[in-house]
């Protein structure tokens, strides 16, 4: 029997749900990647994922003809092209690792209709996360809303055995390479051309792996350090878990590896992640609209070119700006850093998080739908489990206790370099300024007076509350 394996956010041979299927219930594989026409369409040419994905899949076919295969990639719709190939080769089975995000259920729908009316059939399996859908519910059968009760039920239901990679049994017989198969598109027949930014994460299977073994030695400094933009207290893994470079599993077994605080805490994230994985499941409306019916009509008033120095970091307020400095450089910024700039854009500048949540989904390297809009609607107080509306992050005393120095402000704003360690944080109350240094000119003044905004905001989100 034949079956077609259809890599998505799985670009990995290793500890891979559907290919350990596949395998155990077939005897000929074939793999499969489709550049996904619908998707690509909507990204600008010099989108830094593509040079991503195109690294892993390169790397994929190469592992694949390293065992005598081969991978098939096609560009195009795959709810036509998947169902097609699997037809054309006498495909039984499609298998793939299932996606939660509104877009790929519907494809994936899409693609088991036309295969269930040719006789065949989609099969899809957990790889993304250790429970999904409705593996972990709450005592009432209701999906989990709050985060600490979603967490202590996953911590209480997790054996280190959920952990374990799935074998590569290597039992597959590949399919053989032949003139049948396309050859791997490059990235300019695909219509994209260099990439506008250099990455923070190098990309492949190598690169993530070196991370994580990386990781190994600061895990448990995690705790302490990972509020601090300026100090390497993170593992930079996010682009490689959302691409599955690196699998959660393996993710998992180093938190579980060690009994610290750092490696404790380190879970936690991971598991945050799976909690805005289920809840887009349960929700997928949350993608477009607030998660809190009461902020559905609300109506933000600020000012559209407050929106444009936001996004080019020219707010005046040194540590959201250079976090969208680091942001527009190398597609990653720091996760103080984002619930820093949300709260400015919802609660200083009064724009509609979902403006900045496209942005960010724009520009992030690690861009995933769940853990995006969860973070927007966390941060906007719109979300379930999100801080209250009146919790507002102050941007400067944030920037005085999580870079102190102003480590992270030098670095990607070199014109303030010469600041002292109070005045970096804001340079419109500095006593004193360095020579030649002119405020609104050297640096931008500050967009809004953060104290005003603040009761602005607070009077906008009350009416609602
Ligand atoms: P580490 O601190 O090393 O954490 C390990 C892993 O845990 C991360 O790689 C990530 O997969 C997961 N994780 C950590 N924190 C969170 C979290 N709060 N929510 C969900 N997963 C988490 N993360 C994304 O992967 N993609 C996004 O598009 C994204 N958008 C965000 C938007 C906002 C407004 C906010 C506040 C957070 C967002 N996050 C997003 C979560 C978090 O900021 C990043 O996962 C983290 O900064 C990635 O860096 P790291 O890999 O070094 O993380």
């Amino acid at each position: 029997s034949k079956s077609l394996i259809w890599f998505r956010r799985d670009l990995r041979l290793a500890d891979n749900a559907a290919l350990l299927e596949a395998c155990n219930h077939t005897d000929v594989v074939y793999g499969v990647f489709v550049f996904d026409s619908t998707i690509l369409t909507q990204l600008p040419r010099d989108d830094a994922r593509l040079g991503f994905i195109h690294h892993a899949v390169g790397e994929l076919k190469q592992a694949l003809q390293a065992r005598g295969g081969d991978l098939l990639v096609l560009h195009g719709d795959p709810a036509v092209l998947i169902p097609a190939q699997a037809q054309a080769l006498g495909c039984q089975t499609v298998y793939a690792n299932r996606d939660y995000e509104p877009y790929a259920r519907s494809r994936d729908a899409q693609v088991a209709n036309s295969l269930t009316a040719a006789g065949s059939a989609l099969v899809l399996c957990k790889d993304q996360v250790i429970f999904e859908c409705d593996e972990l519910l709450t005592g009432q059968n209701k999906p989990y809303t709050v985060f600490t009760p979603y967490m202590r039920a996953w911590r209480k239901r997790f054996h280190s055995s959920l952990a374990l990679p799935y074998p590569d049994t290597g039992k597959a017989q590949w399919h053989k390479s032949g003139e049948d198969l396309s050859p791997m598109p490059t990235l300019s027949e695909l219509g994209f051309g260099e990439a506008s930014i250099t990455p923070a994460a190098k990309p492949g299977r190598e690169a993530g792996l070196d991370l994580l073994a990386r990781f190994t030695r600061k895990l448990p400094h995690y705790h302490t350090l990972r509020d601090f933009p300026g100090e390497p207290g993170v593992s930079g893994l996010s682009v490689h878990l959302r691409f599955g470079t690196v699998s959660v599993r393996e993710a998992v077994s180093l938190a579980i590896s060690q009994e610290n605080e750092g490696a404790s805490c380190w879970l936690n994230e991971l598991i945050w992640r799976e909690f805005y994985q289920q809840l887009l499941w349960h929700y997928p409306q949350a993608a477009h609209e607030s998660f809190k019916p009461a902020y559905r009509a609300l109506q933000f008033p600020g000012e559209p070119h407050w929106f444009e120095a936001w996004c080019e970091g020219r707010t005046g307020y040194p540590i959201v700006d250079a976090a969208m400095c680091q942001l527009n450089q190398t597609g990653y910024m720091h996760n103080r850093l984002r619930m820093i700039v949300a709260s400015f854009l919802v609660k200083d500048l009064l724009i509609d998080w979902r403006w900045g949540e496209a942005y960010f989904a724009a520009k992030l390297m690690d861009f995933d739908l769940a853990a995006n809009n969860g973070g927007w609607q966390w941060a906007a107080s719109t979300g379930c489990d999100a801080q209250p509306y009146f919790r507002i992050f102050n941007p400067v005393s944030q920037s005085e206790k999580f870079d102190p120095e102003g480590k992270f402000i030098r670095r990607y704003l070199p014109q303030l370099a010469a600041l002292d360690n109070k005045s970096i944080h804001a340079p419109w109350l500095a006593k004193q300024l360095p020579l030649g240094f002119v405020l609104g000119q050297t640096y931008p003044a500050p967009i809004v007076d953060h104290a005003i905004q603040r009761e602005h905001a607070l009077a906008l989100f009350g009416k609602q509350s």
